[in-house]
Order: structure tokens, then sequence, then C-alpha cells
């Protein structure tokens, strides 16, 4: 008996693993015709100042839909694109759909409106990464101080010289650079003391239980106060109720981003939210003028 029990259970881990690697090659394979084919779209989730509540800007997020696979998730293949290098032109092609989307809103809506970017590793150790920023900040007439650079722990682990540089040059053009997912890796503080950040993103595990976990409440509260002593603009991400969000307030969080506020949406929809938000602006300001 236990020997079959064996075998079967060694059948189930090949049987897996066999279909692991199956869905990962054609991923791989399907994903390196996507950008040809115009399987991918940029939706925007917006960012609101935590006080008014306004919309001040948006994270570009892609999304992949490919005829065989459907639907695949950014956390499944934005890790295979990173290993098979194709991460640098779908990378390529998010800032340049994010640079048109950024100046079109600023023209229409608020020249100060912003956009956050996620940049993989592999794009960043690329010694012409900056070249291209510039490049494209150039084509579509973008102030550099609008624009803000996504980036994990992971981009700092392996330490490299192109990196350094890189970072460096980013801060002198003017464009912001952010920790994400603030919270989750080993070293967090020790990057946030060495590199030029802007801005830190407080994880969204963080904030999932403010209101049940006074822990939690402790840590996002003290990464609030140090993100401010060390001058930086805290967002808080992920959050989905109104408990969480008058706690972040009293707080004194900057920003925050979360289903509370909208999902990431498609390009055409987010102009719809953000007309909204204009027409109620209007209405505000002449029922004050009345009273
Ligand atoms: P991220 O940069 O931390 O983005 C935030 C993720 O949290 C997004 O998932 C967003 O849809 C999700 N989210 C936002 N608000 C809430 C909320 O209230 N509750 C919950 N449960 N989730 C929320 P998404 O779009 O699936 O992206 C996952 C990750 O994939 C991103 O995490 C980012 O690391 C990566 N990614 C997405 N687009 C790009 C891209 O263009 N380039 C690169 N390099 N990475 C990307
Ligand atoms: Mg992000
Ligand atoms: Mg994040
Ligand atoms: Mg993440």
């Amino acid at each position: 008996h236990s020997k079959d029990r064996g075998r079967n259970t060694y059948n189930f881990y090949t049987h897996q693993m066999n279909h692991d690697m199956d869905r990962r090659l054609k991923i791989e394979e399907q994903l390196r015709s996507a950008l040809k084919q115009k399987e991918f779209e940029v939706y925007f989730q917006p960012f609101v100042d935590i006080k008014s509540r306004k919309i001040i800007g948006a994270e570009a997020l892609l999304r992949w839909n490919n005829a065989l696979l459907g639907q695949v998730t950014p956390d499944e293949f934005i890790p295979i694109a990173e290993q098979t290098g194709l991460i640098v032109s779908i990378g390529q092609y998010v800032i340049e759909v994010a640079f048109a989307t950024a100046k079109k809103w600023q023209q229409t809506y608020n020249p100060y409106f912003k956009i956050a970017i996620n940049v993989s590793p592999k794009q960043f150790r690329e010694n012409t990464f900056v070249d291209m920023l510039n490049i494209q900040l150039d084509k579509h007439q973008i102030h550099a101080s609008t624009i803000e650079l996504e980036i994990t722990e992971g981009v700092l682990l392996s330490s490299d010289a192109v990196i350094d540089s890189n970072l460096i040059s980013i801060n002198d053009i003017g464009v912001s650079i952010s920790m994400d997912d603030f919270g989750t890796g080993y070293s967090s503080l020790s990057y946030l003391r060495s590199y030029p950040f802007n801005t830190l993103k407080v994880d969204k595990s963080f904030i999932n239980d403010i209101t049940v976990d006074p822990g939690d409440l402790e840590l996002v509260g003290a990464a609030i106060a140090m993100g401010h002593g060390l001058n930086l603009t805290v967002v808080a991400e992920g959050v989905e109720t109104e408990e969480q969000y008058h706690l972040l307030n009293a707080l004194k969080c900057d920003y925050g981003q979360g289903y509370l506020f909208s999902k990431p949406l498609p390009q055409a929809a987010f102009e719809a939210l953000l007309l909204k938000q204009a027409k109620n602006e209007k209405t505000n300001k002449r029922s004050s003028i009345r009273r």
C-alpha cells in the first residue's frame, strides 16, 4: 500500500510539474508575439490625495489578453517577461502609452497630473534606460516632475554600477523614484538610506488589517512618520474600506490607492471618472458661492 501511495504522490508531482512547465512555456511562446499582435492594454488606477479624496494621478498597470491563454495576470507573466528579457521592449511600450496618456490628461484635466510606472530590475539594468526615458519625455513633451518610476527591492538587491548611475541620472533629470511594496522586502530601510527615493508605497498587506490588528496599525503609523521624517511622500496601497481610509487620514498619510477609490480602469473609463470629478467640483463651487 505504502508503495502505491508513494508512486501516486510521485505521479502527482511530476504531473503537476509538467503542467506548470507546460504553462510557463506556453506563456513564454505567446509573450514573444504579444506586442506585435497588440494584445496588451495599459490600465490606470487612480491615486487620491487622502485629505480631499481628489484624484491627483494614476498608476499604469499592464493587462494581457491572449487568444490561447485568455487573460493572464501580471503576477504570472511579468516574471516570465523578466526572465526572458522581453520586459525591456514591453516596459518601453508601457512607458510610451503612459506618457501619451499623461500628456492628454495633463492638457485636458490637470497640468500636474501624475503618472506612476512600474519598472522591472532587467529594465533598470539597461544602460540605455535613461536615454530612452529622456527621448520619451521629449517626444511627448512631458514635464519630468509628473513622472514617477516604481521600483521594488528586487531592483536594488544585486548591487550594480549601472543601476546606481541610472538612479542618480533619473533623480538628476527630475523624475521621481518610488519604493513599491514597502515593508515586504528584507532591507528596505538600508536602501532608503542609500538611494534618492521620493515616495514610499506601503504594501497592501499592511493596510489590509489596520482596522483589526493594532500591531499593523502601529507599523503603518511608524512607516508614515518615518517617510515624512525623510521628506518622502507616503502612499497607502490597497485601501478597500472607509474605516481604513479614516485611520490613514488620521495618520496623515499623503495619498491612497485602492478599490475604495477605484479599480484599475481602461483609459476611456478612467476619463469618465475624471470628468465626473470635474463636474462635482464645479457643482460644489457653485453651491458654496450661493451659500
Ligand atoms: P503593484 O505595482 O504593487 O500594483 C498594485 C497591485 O495591487 C495591482 O495589481 C492592483 O490592481 C492591485 N490593487 C490595487 N488596489 C487594490 C485593492 O484595494 N485591493 C487589492 N486586493 N488589490 C489592489 P496588478 O495590476 O495585478 O499588478 C500586480 C503587479 O504586477 C504590480 O504590483 C506590479 O508589480 C506588476 N506590474 C503590473 N504592471 C506592470 C508593468 O507595466 N511593468 C512591470 N514591470 N510590472 C508591472
Ligand atoms: Mg506599483
Ligand atoms: Mg505595490
Ligand atoms: Mg506588488
